[in-house]
């Protein structure tokens, strides 16, 4: 339930609805959004009395929120979430693109794509050390050293850097290191490392799992939002379909659907989506035009020997052509990068 205050109500009033909620057993959320106050109820609001809130004096209306998602529900906070990483305030007019190899594979890589990606216009660094791969005997990142490599080209580039976190056990590690903290796609409904990532004060990154639905996907985000965490930033990478074209489908109605529901920044991943880097362009502009709020696209400066995700991923020459193109497309629609 939530409770829409009128124009110009006094703050003894607004005490006086939130000591009635209060009494009603659940605890109050406060959003101060550009247009209006809203309180809303967190936790179970079975006991609260829609009747009774609507007449208090300062109230404009009541309304009854059904979607289970609440911390990340429009109606709770109207005003778009704004995550804000060196420069980039992802969720706002500005288009974020975030840039880098699917893995970190040594020094040279990792700074050799960080400063083309960077010259380009991307505004964070994103690389992959501890690496959730489908076999066993595949490449499983560098794990701690590929930390220390991140760090050493965000020193040399001073980008913020993102990389996937897949235990509880880095937590702290985590913390301390990392700008963006993601979620990968296999992860996302993996609770404890949800409630742990929302103990932190990082902004987490959170995919969309393989064959998650949309209010599934909100659902893992409330589950950090819940903890105390509100930076979240949802990504679409595509789901699983019956098409075997593409690596997975590209849902990019998701986009405008949880921009209805939801005040949460959304950023789509073309490369996971497609898993083809020729497709990568289009699929990029597709997004920005749909309303992405940034891009997580996978750079490397020898994609053929790439250990990882090399025929999805682009060369840093075709990100700085991209990164035109996409310029112009933020502005048909009235954004910038
Ligand atoms: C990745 O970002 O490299 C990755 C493994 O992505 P996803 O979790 O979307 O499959
Ligand atoms: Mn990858």
């Amino acid at each position: 339930m939530v409770v829409i205050m009128k124009d110009g109500f006094t703050q003894d009033q607004l005490n006086a609805v939130v000591h009635e909620m209060e009494t009603g057993g659940v605890k109050v959320m406060i959003s101060e959004g550009s247009e209006t106050t809203i309180l809303g109820a967190e936790g179970n609001a079975a006991n609260l009395d829609q009747d009774k809130l609507g007449v208090l004096p300062g109230v404009a209306r009541v309304m009854v929120v059904t979607e289970p998602w609440k911390k990340a529900n429009r109606k709770y906070h109207p005003d778009n979430t704004v995550v804000e990483v060196g420069t980039a305030k992802i969720g706002s007019n500005q288009i974020g693109i975030i840039a880098g190899p699917c893995s970190v594979e040594s020094e040279s890589q990792i700074v050799e794509i960080a400063n083309a990606v960077r010259a380009s216009g991307a505004c964070a660094l994103r690389g992959g050390a501890f690496k959730p791969r489908t076999s066993p005997y595949s490449f499983q990142g560098l794990a701690q050293d590929g930390i220390k490599l991140l760090l050493e080209a965000k020193q040399l580039t001073g980008m913020p850097i993102v990389t996937e976190i897949m235990s509880t056990d880095n937590i702290a590690m985590f913390e301390e290191c990392v700008d963006i903290i993601q979620i990968g796609a296999r992860n996302m409904q993996n609770f404890d490392l949800l409630k742990q990532v929302g103990r932190t004060k990082k902004p987490v990154l959170l995919k969309r799992g393989l064959s998650s639905t949309i209010e599934e996907w909100l659902m893992s985000a409330e589950y950090i939002m819940s903890e105390g965490n509100d930076q979240v930033i949802l990504c679409e990478r595509g789901i699983r379909t019956f098409e075997t074209f593409t690596r997975n489908t590209l849902d990019l109605s998701a986009i405008p659907a949880i921009k209805s529901v939801s005040h949460l920044p959304v950023v789509v991943d073309p490369s996971h989506a497609c898993g083809k880097a020729w497709m990568v362009e289009r699929m990029s502009m597709a997004a920005i035009a749909a309303g992405a709020d940034g891009l997580l696209i996978e750079v490397h400066n020898d994609p053929k020997n790439a250990l990882c995700d090399g025929a999805q991923s682009i060369t840093p020459a075709e990100f700085d052509t991209l990164m035109a193109k996409l310029r112009s497309m933020a502005q048909c629609v009235g954004r910038s990068i």
